[in-house]
């Protein structure tokens, strides 16, 4: 898909609820949930930037696995890593970092 390379194509971004027993209601009920490439999630009454982002409560951020998908012009999604403008990117290596750090 050429879509890799346009990166500037990316538009929103899409919240994905990690598939575990330890997910949370807030984040079930968000999965799914899309949204503009710089606005924040609805995740619990709380506003994130992206799964674990340090703004919101270790309530909704301590352990969480949720992942963030990037959404296209089109409608079409791929994985985050892939084919993201550099602020994006950024989002999601903090997510990443925060992420690891979490669940060491
Ligand atoms: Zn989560």
């Amino acid at each position: 898909m050429e879509g890799r390379k346009q990166s500037g194509l990316v538009k929103k971004k899409r919240w994905r609820a990690a598939n575990n027993k330890r997910k949370r209601k807030d984040h079930k009920k968000a999965n799914g949930q899309t949204v503009d490439i710089d606005e924040h999630f609805d995740v619990g009454g709380e506003k994130l930037m992206h799964p674990g982002d340090p703004a919101g409560s270790a309530n909704q951020i301590v352990k969480c696995r949720c992942t963030m998908q990037a959404v296209f012009d089109e409608g079409n999604s791929s994985d985050l890593v892939s084919g993201l403008n550099k602020e994006a990117q950024n989002v999601y290596t903090t997510a990443m970092h925060l992420k690891m750090t979490y669940t060491q």
